[in-house]
């Protein structure tokens, strides 16, 4: 201990300001017990634990930093307890909330999936989850119940039809979003499938950018629509024309929902498409590099983007990671289609593409595999999931389009579906998320079907975007939505607590109904409980009608 009583020199006695845990700047030391468990041992490694320890020998077999940590780089989480009330989600250990069973998010870069595909993912549902399958809003297919035990048989059928879980979850770049109607759609600018394809057949699962400071999302699109949700990702192409250098696409960096939003911002480049897997490269680096790891609440792109801006972000990345500085290119223009791609479409080669809604997500590997059959029937088989918790047959002749739509209809999936079917979104809840606090699927399908009734037949100028959250976190985009939903308690008025929610409005991202991407705001001091959800929304769209003006759109 310093014993001395005289004035520590000037240089100490300033404010040391603590290091952020960026490697390039502080050097590797780990700054969190996440950092540490990330340093020991690279997450990827765990799969041959898993396949020769943890699925012979159980789950209580499984360590502590493998179960809780590196189980996300392939995929898995555990699952919430059934039955725990979404009043003790803050005050119970996380153990105690937790099941002995996983959720399994299957990875679909670009959405891309073809017959044989869904017919594998509905048997490993019926064989080894329980029947379950949801579409996410990250064009993933997830499944629930999962044993530890069945993990292997469920690899080696996914991986024999060229599906992966790989880096589906963790500090790691996740599933790439794609443009749906890649390759197909009549308008496209540019076709982002050989881009998307070229990052993900080289760089997921790569350990140079298996350890990132947090989650990393990437975007694709060569669509007028926009239909990527590009604003909220943290690295994302958008398709343009070059005056001069011809199709090409717009870089935008930095955006990310969770409870503190941030919108992505331009950089003003235009990336042609032989240079978007090296400027992918860029960009993960400087994540990786530069990405504050010390505090898990700062460790997203959005932090590092807010703090540089868009001028520095560009000049380190032309200077230390690109051979060569990309030239200026223009914005995309506002999109005058929606991007859902719901309903029927003339693709580029005659034939026609059905966008189907189903129920916030929700779909059954008995489902799905009755989906494969009808492709298998109609079609060549191709099919796409959405960022929007939807899916997109393909290659239908015209003559079929109609007994398609009819047996999708009968699945549950509907090609004309009312516009608060199409537009509700729905994170996972209280039902598997360990995170919850209340219901989502179940009030949100609730609500639907009460809203078709009572609003049906009322015209809307444009659909209304209802997404519902479980949690203060944002799984389900609720600030960009026209009305958004957190889920929260409330008190029940007997002293106990009910679910009910937050309301923000007027957030939506580039769409034909709004100028710009916008955040929604917190109507201050409104919560709705869930068992009024139908009430309030019917109650605010009818003002919406009865007081609009002109052309005016809820957005
Ligand atoms: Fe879970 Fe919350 Fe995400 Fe919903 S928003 S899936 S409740 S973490």
């Amino acid at each position: 201990m310093p014993t001395s009583t005289a004035a520590p020199p000037a240089s100490s006695t300033a404010r040391t300001r603590k290091p952020n845990g960026q490697w390039v700047i502080d050097g590797r030391e780990p700054l969190n017990a996440t950092e540490i468990f990330k340093a020991d041992d690279d997450g990827l490694n765990v799969r041959e634990r898993i396949e020769t320890v943890y699925a012979k020998n159980g789950f209580d077999s499984i360590a502590g930093d493998d179960l809780h940590g590196r189980f996300r780089w392939w995929g898995l989480y555990t699952q919430r307890r059934p039955g725990i009330d979404g009043g003790k989600t803050a005050t119970l250990e996380p153990h105690e909330l937790e099941d002995r069973y996983f959720m399994m998010r299957i990875r679909i870069d670009g959405g891309v999936l073809n017959a044989r595909q869904l017919r594998a993912i509905g048997g490993i549902s019926t064989d080894f989850a329980r029947d379950t399958a949801d579409l996410t809003d990250r064009q993933n297919i997830q499944l629930h119940w999962v044993r530890i035990e069945d993990v292997p048989e469920i690899w080696r059928r996914l991986e024999s039809v060229g599906l992966r879980t790989t880096e589906a979850c963790g500090d790691v770049p996740r599933v790439i979003l794609g443009s749906p109607v890649a390759g197909i759609a009549a308008d496209e600018i540019i076709d982002p499938t050989p881009a998307l394809k070229e990052i993900s057949d080289n760089y997921i699962g790569d350990p140079r950018f298996s350890n990132l400071p947090r989650k990393y999302k990437t975007a694709l699109t060569g669509h007028p629509s926009q239909d990527v949700v590009h604003e909220i990702n943290d690295v994302a192409f958008v398709g343009v024309r070059h005056p001069a250098l011809g199709p090409g696409y717009d870089l935008w960096v930095g955006g990310g929902l969770s409870t503190s939003a941030h919108l992505a911002q331009r950089l003003g480049t235009f990336v042609p498409e032989d240079r978007v897997a090296e400027v992918w490269i860029g960009v993960t680096s400087i994540f990786r590099d530069y990405g504050y790891r010390r505090l898990r609440n700062k460790a997203r792109l959005k932090y590092l983007v807010a703090d540089w801006g868009p001028e520095k972000f560009r000049d380190v990345l032309e200077g230390e990671y690109l051979g060569a500085p990309l030239p200026d290119g223009p914005a995309a223009e506002k999109p005058d289609t929606p991007g859902d791609h719901i309903g029927v479409h003339r693709q580029k080669d005659g034939k026609f593409y059905i966008g189907l809604a189903p129920t916030v997500g929700r779909s059954s590997g008995t489902t799905l595999t009755a989906l494969a059959d009808l492709l298998d029937k109609y079609g060549s088989g191709r099919l796409r999931t959405t960022p929007h918790q939807k899916i997109l047959l393909l290659d239908i002749d015209e003559s079929d389009v109609d007994d398609v739509i009819a047996g999708a209809a009968e699945l549950g999936l509907q090609a004309r579906p009312s516009p608060f079917r199409r537009t509700t979104m729905a994170c996972t809840g209280l039902e598997f998320c360990k995170l919850a606090i209340v219901d989502t699927k179940d009030t949100a399908a609730d609500v639907i079907a009460e809203l078709e009734q009572r609003l049906d037949g009322v015209p809307l100028p444009a659909p209304i975007a209802l997404h519902i959250n479980g949690c203060p976190n944002s799984c389900a985009r609720i600030q960009t939505a026209d009305i958004g939903l957190k889920g929260q308690l409330l008190p029940d008025g007997d002293g106990g607590h009910q679910p009910g929610f937050q309301v923000h409005v007027g957030g939506g991202l580039a769409s034909a109904n709004r100028d710009e991407a916008g955040l929604g705001r917190t109507v201050r001091g409104l919560k709705i409980p869930a068992a009024e959800l139908a009430d309030y929304v019917e109650r605010l769209v009818r003002t919406f009608l009865a007081e609009r003006e002109g052309s005016e759109t809820f957005a």
